[in-house]
This record gives structure tokens, sequence and C-alpha cells, in this order.
């Protein structure tokens, strides 16, 4: 992690089982990657915008970027520079903007692997750029890690994800959280999941006999 340059979300590599499209950065996450990021929006798509200042608590914006274009993509999904609270934008890889901007299309041509980096990677580029009291706050890893997987289901909607598909790409985004806990150890925290979320990891329904609501 080089804290003097940037705060940034390292890559992960997608489980074969569910990355069909993505499985090293070397290999695209798309196979069509859709028109959705011009040149007019190198500075931010406007829900992607919009989005990210919802979680950063400040007008913000997202800046997407072609690994090839940016070095620090080559190693990380996202970043911000530091000192975060007086950063005015994130950037991230094109195929983080193209997987958030897939939400509300839920279009085949975007796996739900590269969809759920999207998601994670956006809010927690975002929590990166709130403002705490202490200004440190943002820049601890492992704390923004547990703020941006407290929120995965409110960023699924908040980018236009109906129940069906909030039920489907949960279960992904906390396979994602894991795999990034688990394998860089600035990201881990003994941050418990919502209640709210064990509906989502339950294939058996609720329990009948349990009398504790979750
Ligand atoms: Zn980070």
């Amino acid at each position: 992690m080089i804290r003097g340059l940037v705060i940034a979300l390292a890559l992960i590599v997608a489980p074969s089982a569910l990355g069909q499209g993505w499985n090293s950065p070397g290999q695209p996450a798309y196979r069509d990657p859709p028109q959705v990021i011009t040149t007019e929006h190198q500075w931010g798509h406007p829900l992607l915008n919009r989005v990210a200042s919802a979680f950063a608590s400040r007008p913000v914006s997202i800046k997407c970027r072609p690994e090839i274009d940016d070095s620090v993509l080559s190693w990380a999904y996202g970043y911000v520079y530091y000192p975060t609270y007086q950063q005015k934008w994130a950037t991230l890889e094109n195929l983080v903007c193209f997987g958030a901007l897939a939400i509300k299309s839920d279009t085949p041509d975007i796996t739900d692997w590269n969809k759920a980096i999207g998601v994670a990677v956006l809010i927690h580029e975002s929590y990166h750029l709130r403002r705490y009291k202490d200004v440190t706050a943002s820049s601890i890893e492992a704390a923004t890690e547990c703020r941006a997987m407290g929120h995965y289901d409110i960023g699924l909607l908040k980018l236009g994800a109906n129940q069906t598909e909030l039920a489907r790409l949960m279960p992904v985004l906390l396979n994602f959280h894991l795999r990034l806990v688990s394998n860089h150890s600035q990201y881990y925290t003994q941050c418990a999941l919502p209640d709210r979320y064990w509906r989502f990891l339950d294939p058996f329904g609720p329990d009948p006999n349990e009398t504790s609501s979750r």
C-alpha cells in the first residue's frame, strides 16, 4: 500500500466459477463493453457521480480510465489520492465503471462478478472521500472496507437494482469482500455482517424453529 501517494483497492483474482469473463488483470471482464463511458464521461458518469456523492456525503466525481492509461490501475481497481479528505474524485478502472453501470440494465454482457466488483469498488472508494471528524479515518483501509461492505445493498439499489437482482448479487458481493479481506490483510477487520444480510445467504430460507428475528 503506497500510503503517501494513493489509497487504493487491490485487485483480486476472480473465482473461476463466477468470473467467466475475467480471471486475471490481463483479461477483460467484458466481452463487448457497452458504450456507456464516453469521452464526456471521463470525469464521471452522472449516475456514478451521484451514488459516489451520496456515500461521500459531499459532491465528488468518479473518473473512469482504462488500465493502459494509468499505471496504478494495473494493480488496483480504483484509488483516491492522499490525503483523501482533500480530494474531489476517485479514479476507477473502466471495468469497474462498466460493472456498476450494468446494474440498472442487468445486462448479461457483463458478468455478475464484474457487476459485484463495480458496486463494491465504487462504494469503497466513495467512503475514502468521506470527511470524518478524525481526518485519518477515511484512510484506514479496514474501516473503509467495513463501511463499504455494510452498504452493499444500499449501493445496489442506488445503482438501479431490483429485488431479484439484489438477491442474486448480494452473495456475489459478499464473496468479493471475503476474498479481499482474506487475501489482503490491510482490509481485514472483525466487521460483522448487518443482520439484514443473512436473508441473502441462507439457501434454505428462514429457520421455522428460530425465535429471534433476522
Ligand atoms: Zn481503499
